[in-house]
């Protein structure tokens, strides 16, 4: 036998791992659904194209990350990255936005990048995805981020910090990179990274948010993007922070929030866990208004964020706040051969009746069996044998007083 293994950054989600997945999406369709979200599943594979235009190609996921074949026909396919160009690519090819004028998707499932892999990090990794889209008003921007935090509150997560900024629009972005280009030029260059030299040119924005040391600090006095709004994102981020303070949701500004895709403008957010150090952010997002007509639809608003699951997943575990909500109510140990098939009968009247438990497959020991029901966690320990079987009854042992009563079969629900 061949000895199989993961793919490299793949990874098998056992209990209890896999509950407390479980346990994010559950609360996260709960939350999101009050919200007037819908759940949307769009395929894992899309056209190529759909993401090159989606993200840009000036992205490290487009240019290194992304997984890409050709199929038998010779189409060129790729295995989502992220979620948003996908929905996006649903939402205008079912026409979506002539049915209604603001549409509210939540996608939830496995994304592929081939990064380095690293401790909450995977090539196979898991996002929530929220996209409103059809709303350019600032109380849009407002509602997402007040449903994100209700998410991560209700999910249990502790010890996080919301940050936003806001990037300006079509008119007042391109004046403020040419002021932050400007400054640029006027820094001594050689002192920032390779990748910062290049992004100087292509794309300023992006030397903002470089976590290079070195460049951190050239940087500190760059002009400010907020101080660079134009009246009406002043007005639209005014609105927005307003909701939230009146809410009471607190949040920090941060100028240099520009996120890793080109496509955000006005309101972008991220929230980062102070339990995970360097690496925290959990969830980011923003407002998108043009990539809807990028991608070739109407000239449609959008707004959505984007949330790591392993990351999530890590906090709850590393926090102790998890726990298997569920108690195992029966363990039926069966003591000789001719109860076998009563006991699974027993056992399967019970959890019809919605008792969860376990039912002996063989005879074994009885020592053996109390052993399984003890490592199972039952309330009860259930012992079916001939005599029981000659009686009509079942033993009932209580597993944390060790008290043993008679219970008439027909009525094994009253003692379970
Ligand atoms: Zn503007
Ligand atoms: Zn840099």
């Amino acid at each position: 036998m061949a000895n199989f293994q993961r793919i490299k950054g793949f990874a098998d989600l056992f209990s209890p791992e896999s509950d407390v997945f479980s346990f994010l999406e559950n609360t996260a369709r709960n939350v999101f659904s009050r919200y007037g979200y819908e759940e949307l599943r769009t395929p894992l594979l899309e056209h190529t194209e759909i993401f090159t235009r989606g993200i840009g190609t000036e992205t490290d996921i487009v240019q290194k990350e992304m997984y890409t074949f050709e199929d038998k026909g010779g189409r060129m396919l790729t295995m989502r990255p992220e979620a948003t160009a996908g929905v996006m690519r649903a939402y205008i090819e079912s026409s979506r936005y002539a049915k209604e004028s603001v549409s509210k998707f939540f996608t939830y499932g496995p994304m592929f990048r081939y990064e380095r892999p690293q401790k909450g990090r995977m090539r196979q990794f898991h996002q929530l995805n929220c996209e409103c889209l059809g709303a350019s008003e600032p109380l849009a921007d407002a509602e997402v981020i007040l449903m994100l935090m209700r998410f991560l509150n209700e999910a249990g997560l502790k010890n996080l910090v919301l940050e936003v900024n806001s990037l300006g629009c079509r008119q007042c972005r391109p004046l403020y990179k040419e002021k932050l280009h400007e400054f640029l030029l006027g820094l001594d260059t050689d002192q920032l990274c390779e990748d910062c030299r290049r992004r100087m040119e292509t794309n300023p924005l992006r030397v903002l948010d470089c976590k290079v040391p070195g460049c951190k600090a050239l940087i500190d006095k760059a002009p400010q993007i907020l101080e660079h709004n134009c009246p009406e994102c002043k007005a639209h981020f005014g609105i927005v922070r307003d909701i939230l303070d009146a809410a009471g949701l607190p949040y920090v500004l941060n100028p240099r929030l520009v996120r890793g895709l080109d496509y955000y403008n006005r309101t972008t957010f991220e929230v980062v866990s102070t339990s995970i150090g360097s690496q925290g952010s959990v969830a980011g997002g923003g407002r998108y208004d043009g990539l809807i007509a990028d991608l070739g639809g109407p000239d449609t608003p959008g707004i959505g964020f984007a949330c790591g699951m392993e990351r999530l997943a890590m906090i709850l575990a590393d926090s102790g706040a998890w726990q298997l909500p569920e108690s195992v109510d029966f363990f039926l140990a069966v003591l000789d051969e001719q109860a076998l098939q009563k006991g699974m009968l027993l056992a399967q009247h019970l959890r019809e009746a919605g008792r969860r438990g376990e039912v002996s497959f063989a005879v074994r020991s009885l020592k053996s069996q109390m052993r399984q029901a003890s490592k199972a966690g039952a309330a009860k320990c259930l012992l079916l044998g001939g005599n029981e079987m000659a009686m009509g009854v079942v033993t009932v042992k209580d597993m944390e007083t060790g008290e043993q009563q008679t219970a008439p079969m027909n009525a094994i629900l009253d003692f379970v």
